[in-house]
């Protein structure tokens, strides 16, 4: 529990170091996985269904997703806001998606140098490591440097930012993306 609180206070004090904009902790045995948010991956509307290991249906199933989920105590969930012009602003929503995934690494840093054991990291976004993904025809080349995304594990995004106490959304001409690291206390 002292780890614990030491993280909720220190990540408090480093926040805006860390470029975070909200965030919050959720117990791990509270999230839930929905099928629904499979379907939509399966629409492939962002192009990555199928190709990497860290995408459905290289990811596991979503009993398997809400397992890896639940082998851990805790969940941080954080968010990055970023302005637009308007709410046809795609280049400003790329732009800001590029902010958040060079924030990201930070706070997994911040993590990993204060909590034991392997870290689960969900963000936003399939793997673009390596040139040619190896999917499906052989294991993956980092799989511990995979970092699926939150829906990917069959996770509502709005729910899961709901019970950490975080907006979902920060209103308009602006877009917010989530980020959560799954530890052990
Ligand atoms: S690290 Fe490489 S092999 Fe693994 S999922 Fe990403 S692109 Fe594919």
């Amino acid at each position: 529990m002292d780890q614990m609180m030491d993280i909720r206070q220190e990540i408090k004090q480093n926040m805006e170091a860390l470029g975070i904009y909200e965030c919050g902790f959720v117990n791990a045995s509270e999230i839930s996985v929905s099928p629904l948010v499979r379907t939509l991956c399966e629409k492939n509307a962002c192009g990555a269904y199928g190709k990497t290991w860290a995408c459905p249906p290289g990811v596991g199933t979503i009993e398997e997703c809400l397992e890896r989920l639940h082998s851990k105590t805790t969940a941080f969930v954080f968010s990055t806001r970023h302005e637009l012009e308007d709410s046809y602003d795609f280049e400003g929503m790329t732009e800001g998606k590029k902010a958040h995934d060079a924030m990201v690494p930070g706070v997994v840093a911040f993590f990993k140098s204060r909590v034991k054991g392997p870290l689960l990291v969900l963000s936003t976004e399939g793997c673009r490591r390596c040139k040619t993904c190896t999917y499906p025809d052989a294991p993956c080349r980092f799989p511990e440097s995979l970092q699926p995304s939150i829906e990917s594990y069959g996770v509502e995004v709005n729910v899961l930012a709901q019970k950490a106490g975080i907006r979902y959304h920060n209103g308009k001409n602006t877009v917010t993306y989530h980020s959560a690291i799954l530890f052990d206390e």
